[in-house]
């Protein structure tokens, strides 16, 4: 039994959650698998019906399931909490934390028939970008101590800390996607000032010799990094980087796929146990209006079914389906251009079914 705690949260949550339900649904019956699907409450709702953004229920119902499929949270109604009761802060870093999800798994990806969307001149993107980030989520200098500002005011400090067993597991999970897919890792760092980084580069290459010499591995320094992403993004494939590297890096090469309706993410950790959610916040501007984009959410339940379940050809029916769905013309509002059919976040969905 695959079981999924789904979170579906505020705003577009529950819209797009409900299209990648569909989908799973078809995906078990096409494929003989038992899906067993629970809904609990995160985020501002979570708030409004018991005082917590993540309610102890809600942390029970993630433990006990394979995998968390979250939508979003978020919005005006509860900017003005206190920070901890705020949904994002009070809901979505503590999950990461709780369950140790030191992966986070970036795909950024144009397909042929949205180049036009993308921020780049169209001979840069025309023929698609495919690229994965592998982000360390869990060290690094969001976490490190001291972290503080001084008694006056007048100095802080934060900790970019990292241990060899932080380096090599996200590196692993990294070399083992690229096996999968073209066998190339890109290792982002800056070792040309940062100790933490000359340790990372020490580190991944090691690991590299002992037991990945199949995969190409090369090593950028970040600032590099930053340019070659809008100079050439399809030279890369699989980034393995820092945290806040990360962060930053797969920020800028989402803009380069033009809508924020279409980013899908993971964060793993050891086991197969992992949390999926599309990049983009809770869109307070249109929900309720059945216009939002549910590819996001559905890319990142095929994310679900190959890195928590094993399904790998059940994941790429769903995304060739998508593809299909862009190639056939339909579009939602977000993605829209001239000469393309304009359909609804649900019609989405069901075309995307129709096609599996
Ligand atoms: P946002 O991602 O919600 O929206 C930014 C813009 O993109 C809006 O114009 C929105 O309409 C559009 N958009 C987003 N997703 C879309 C989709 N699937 N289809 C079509 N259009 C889409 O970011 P924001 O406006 O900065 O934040 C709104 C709320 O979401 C805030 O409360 C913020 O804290 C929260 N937020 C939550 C998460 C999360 O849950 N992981 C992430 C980011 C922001």
């Amino acid at each position: 039994m695959n079981k999924v705690a789904v979170l579906s949260g505020d705003g577009i949550g529950p819209e797009v959650m409900a299209e990648a339900l569909k989908v799973l649904d078809v995906i078990a019956k096409k494929y003989n698998h038992t899906f067993e699907f629970k809904e609990g409450y995160v985020g501002g709702i979570a708030y409004d019906k018991t005082g917590l953004p993540l309610p102890e229920e809600t942390i029970q119902l993630c433990e006990n399931s394979n995998a968390v499929l979250f939508g979003s949270v978020g919005g005006p109604k509860w900017e003005n909490l206190p920070p901890e009761k705020q949904p994002e802060r009070g809901a979505l870093l503590p999950l990461r934390k709780h369950f140790n999800l030191f992966a986070n798994l970036r795909p950024v990806k144009i397909f042929p028939s949205l180049s036009h969307a993308s921020s780049l001149k169209q001979e840069l993107v025309k023929d698609g970008i495919d690229i994965i980030f592998f982000r360390e989520l869990t060290g690094g200098i969001y976490f490190g101590q001291p972290k503080k500002i001084a008694e006056d005011g007048k100095s802080a400090v934060d900790t970019m800390a990292y241990k060899e067993e932080e380096i090599k597991r996200i590196a692993v999970k990294a070399f083992e996607a690229a096996r999968l897919r073209n066998k190339k890792v890109c290792s982002v760092d800056k070792a040309n000032v940062l100790m933490t980084s000359i340790l990372w580069r020490k580190i991944v290459t090691e690991l590299h010799e002992k037991e990945y010499s199949d995969i190409e591995l090369s090593h950028m320094f970040v600032d590099n990094a930053a340019m070659q992403l809008v100079r050439w993004p399809a030279q890369f494939d699989v980034i393995l980087t820092e945290n806040m590297f990360g962060d930053i890096l797969s920020d800028e090469a989402s803009m380069i796929t033009g809508s924020i309706g279409m980013l899908s993410s993971a964060s793993l950790r050891d086991d197969q146990f992992g949390m999926y959610e599309p990049s983009h916040g809770s869109a307070p501007d249109i929900a309720g209006k059945n216009i939002a984009n549910p590819i996001a959410t559905i890319l990142s339940a095929a994310m679900m079914l190959r890195y928590s379940f094993d399904m790998d050809k059940e994941a790429s029916a769903v995304e060739k389906a998508i593809q299909k769905v862009l190639k056939d013309g339909y579009r939602t509002v977000d993605i829209m251009s001239e000469g393309q059919k304009e359909v609804s976040c649900s019609m989405m969905g069901n075309l995307i079914v129709e096609r599996l």
